[in-house]
């Protein structure tokens, strides 16, 4: 089934200038790039010169059933955070209300230009079911902490063998929570088993300046020497979210091709976390992907906001406004995500690509002044996800102009607050 999106102007990371076009697409692809105006199959919609096309967002690192958890712990450093609020709520949590959490979270996620996302948490068949029903792109893990038994971890492979290449929508990867939440020993068998099962990792990665000596491994390894002993360096994908605490020094050491920085500027922000060195990372060339982490620590799952974020915040560090350009912050939301996440031929607005895509309304008074070279520009430093007009996975138009296809709204808000309730009453 061919549907064409007619006068529209294109952008994506591999372009230098944007490019007016008309874009048909087939089934789950982008069949066919064409001169504006030229493509009559079956005109979904006609963007008269004035709407950008660009890639969806990869939101690579996230916790989508936190937003029942928005709010409810604010201005505490980490530690506290997690300890005193969080993992004390997370102990209440039941499969219904993860599925009725991952809802919500993935109609803010459509309704912000998300394609495709990535999470830990647990009952995780409930965001998979969600995620399929919404139609949504993600790659999911079981958030593995204390896993002395190996249950967590089973678990974790029971989600693969469930749902891993089940669905082209989704991937599988394994999910150990941290260093400081799970044993060196732990940490070996799950690089050994993601090796053996072709699975990827994701694992949250020097967030914090004291979670290392939290760890108790100060005295005994380096992070990157952990990374080699454990043998997470050889598994097939390695998530590693945040990096704040990544030495300058060090970043060259994750130039790997099976290795993604995954970065979140907003709950680093929010939590006091500090600035992943982002500036050094791009200088040696590694993988960075752009992710919101939780609704508790966030508040917002809109990666619009993180890709401004992302832009602005290490120009002010670094007192350099020439570092981390709107196209590289843009490249980190779309391609770099979608490829550590496992999804291949996805991020790019090109023929036989994934059209997973997001439609921009460029018809605003905070655009006029662009064109075909300051596009991506005007997006990042002008641009909010207000603009967005229409959010596509894979073909299908999930979000339309305020309107979600595949989710009830009403009933996912209403299922959301009574889920909420229960389980701060509870
Ligand atoms: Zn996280």
């Amino acid at each position: 089934m061919y549907k064409t999106y007619k006068n529209i102007i294109a952008w994506d990371s591999s372009m230098s200038k944007a490019l007016p076009c008309d874009i048909v697409t087939e089934g789950k692809v982008i069949k066919n790039i064409l001169p504006p105006n030229t493509a009559n199959r079956n005109v979904v919609f006609n963007g008269k010169g004035t709407t950008a096309v660009i890639p969806g967002f990869s939101n690579a690192h996230g916790h989508a059933a936190m937003t029942l958890l928005r709010g409810v712990a604010e201005e505490l450093p980490l530690m506290e955070w997690l300890e005193k609020k969080i993992w004390p709520l997370e102990n209440k949590l039941t499969p219904e209300l993860v599925r009725a959490g991952a809802d919500l979270a993935i109609m803010e996620m459509l309704a912000t230009g998300t394609t495709s996302f990535a999470d830990m948490y647990f009952f995780m068949d409930q965001v998979a079911e969600a995620a399929l029903d919404a139609q949504i792109r993600c790659c999911l893990s079981r958030g593995i902490v204390n896993d002395n038994d190996g249950s967590k971890l089973k678990e974790n492979l029971k989600l693969a063998s469930d749902f891993h290449g089940r669905n082209e929508l989704l991937t599988v990867c394994l999910g150990p929570h941290a260093p400081y939440t799970v044993s060196i020993q732990s940490m070996k068998n799950i690089a050994r088993v993601a090796k053996e099962t072709n699975l990827g990792v994701q694992l949250h990665w020097l967030e914090t300046s004291t979670e290392w000596d939290l760890s108790g491994l100060r005295n005994k390894t380096t992070p990157e020497d952990y990374l080699i002993e454990t043998g997470m360096i050889e598994v097939p994908s390695l998530l590693l979210s945040h990096g704040v605490w990544i030495k300058d020094t060090e970043t060259s050491f994750y130039n790997k091709d099976n290795i993604t920085i995954v970065h979140n500027p907003k709950s680093n922000m929010k939590l006091g976390s500090g600035f992943a060195p982002l500036t050094e990372l791009l200088a040696n060339k590694v993988s960075v992907a752009l992710g919101t982490d939780g609704a508790a620590s966030n508040n917002k799952l809109d990666i619009w906001e993180e890709i401004r974020f992302a832009a602005l915040i290490h120009k002010g560090n670094k007192q350099d406004s020439t570092t981390v350009t709107a196209s590289e912050v843009l490249k980190m939301a779309t391609i770099n995500g979608a490829k550590a996440m496992g999804f291949k031929n996805t991020g790019l607005i090109k023929e036989g690509y994934n059209a997973d895509m997001i439609l921009i309304d460029l018809d605003q008074a905070h655009y006029v002044g662009w064109d075909l070279v300051n596009l991506p520009n005007f997006i990042v430093y002008a641009g909010s996800s207000k603009d967005i007009k229409k959010t596509i996975v894979a073909g299908n138009i999930l979000y339309d102009k305020g309107v979600f296809k595949t989710i009830d709204r009403n009933k996912t808000l209403k299922r959301a607050i009574k889920a909420r309730e229960s389980l701060i009453n509870k």
